[in-house]
């Protein structure tokens, strides 16, 4: 039974494990939250079993055709929602006045338009989603306060310097006293590999993440350390902070989530067992605290938590990703392009691992930056840098072949 009160959500990549981890809080707490829509891409099965458990005014699949089939299909399992089909559909849900919070978790720059739709709606976002903060930092946090939206980061890191920031005006997070920003990175599967045998790594290697369990791509980004370079952009544009007192360190337990550092020299930590339903309950139930479900912590167990620099020669991803934030303009929308692009031919194994660094930086070299105005000016960028990525792989692909 749905609670008249609870308030409504709507799950933006419902299927995948952000979704996953958002519909078991839901689920856990009934009194609190309602889902008001689910959405897929091309998981027909899994959304319908999605509405079959979680019964949500509204299903969408973005990427799929409508058919009369596919819809008995919903209908015979009893979903008697909306069944709606295309990207647009996306940004509906997303703006409708049943979602008072929008999670958005739709992997890469698909996520980009939905979750600027929420924003504009002033909706509560739980923000995943990290490449539409790379690809658009300076547009999606106008857009925030322009419609007074709060936006509140699910990425473990930037959820726990949330936690460890002081509020500012309008309840969002202050720099008052703040020297830097420690963002910490597991190191991923290959943090001791020797550099020699990078090449070689498997794409189910690199998905195997010693301690989280994630979506494809970003287990590769993990991998490669780009997503620790996402995660830097992102922090810039979330909490207005300088790359510069942007840092990162290796923590390949992933217990301590992130740090603060203020000018009297304290420093401030959220720890917690790597468990992506923690920085969820934290947003969802902002600023009130409900239970996760995640194992506490039991430090004594644990025995030791280490620190160690990250090594940017084996992993140069890192580095791309602090050349495009001061480049700025549109290159930090070519560094995420090239990236999804260069990730897609590695997971298909038609490029090795190591060129996925080759191709990003070689299209970060052949395009310029330019300022953007629009979302229009950010989707050309993309569409430009998915096409020169695109040579760039055939280029790797031939080389290595
Ligand atoms: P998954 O790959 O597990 O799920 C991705 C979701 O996006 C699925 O619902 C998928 O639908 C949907 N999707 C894929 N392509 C498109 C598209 N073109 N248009 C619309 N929807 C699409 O990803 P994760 O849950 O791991 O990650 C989601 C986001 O959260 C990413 O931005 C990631 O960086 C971020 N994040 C994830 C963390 C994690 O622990 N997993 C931690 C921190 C951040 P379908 O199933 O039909 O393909």
């Amino acid at each position: 039974m749905k609670s008249k009160t609870a308030l409504g959500v709507a799950v933006l990549g419902a299927t995948g494990s952000i979704g996953a981890s958002t519909l078991d809080l839901v689920a856990r707490h009934p009194d609190l939250y309602s889902v008001v829509a689910v959405t897929a891409h091309r998981s027909v099965d899994r959304l319908i079993e999605l509405c079959r458990r979680h019964r949500p005014t509204f299903a969408v699949l973005s990427g799929v055709a409508e058919t009369a089939g596919l819809r008995k299909r919903f209908a015979d399992a009893g979903f008697r929602g909306e069944l709606l089909f295309g990207a647009a559909a996306l940004e509906d849900v997303a703006r409708h006045a049943e979602a008072e919070i929008v999670m958005a978790a739709i992997v890469g720059a698909a996520g980009l338009s939905s979750t600027l739709a929420a924003a504009s709606a002033g909706k509560r976002v739980l923000l995943a989603n990290k490449e539409a903060l790379v690809m658009a930092g300076p547009l999606l946090m106008q857009a925030v306060r322009r419609a007074h939206a709060v936006l509140l980061p699910i990425d473990s890191e930037h959820n726990a310097v949330f936690q460890c920031l002081p509020q500012g005006e309008a309840g969002r997070p202050s720099l008052r006293a703040v020297r830097r920003v420690l963002l910490t990175a597991s190191g991923g599967p290959f943090r001791t590999l020797p550099a020699e045998r990078l090449a070689q790594v498997t794409p189910e290697e690199a998905c195997a993440h010693p301690n989280w369990v994630m979506g494809r791509k970003i287990s590769v980004d993990s991998a490669t350390m780009m997503n620790k370079g996402l995660e830097v952009i992102e922090a810039r544009w979330l909490f207005d902070i300088p790359p510069e007192r942007i840092e990162v360190v290796i923590h390949p337990q992933s217990i301590v989530h992130s740090l603060v550092e203020y000018i009297d020299g304290s420093v401030i930590a959220q720890l917690s067992n790597p468990d992506m339903r923690v920085p969820i309950a934290h947003a969802l139930a902002y600023p009130e605290r409900i239970e996760s479900g995640a194992h506490p912590l039991d430090l004594s167990a644990l025995g030791q938590l280490s620190f160690e620099p990250p090594d940017t020669q084996r992993f140069p991803c890192l580095q791309l990703a602090y050349q495009a934030l001061h480049a700025g303009g549109t290159t930090p929308a070519h560094l995420n392009a090239a990236n999804e692009m260069a990730v897609d031919a590695f997971l298909a194994g038609r490029l090795r691992f190591t060129s996925i660094a080759d191709v990003i930086a070689d299209v970060l070299e052949r395009l310029p930056a330019q300022d953007p105005t629009s979302l229009d000016d950010l989707l050309e960028a993309d569409a430009a840098a998915r096409r020169t990525a695109a040579a760039s792989i055939e280029h790797y692909q031939a080389r290595a072949a």
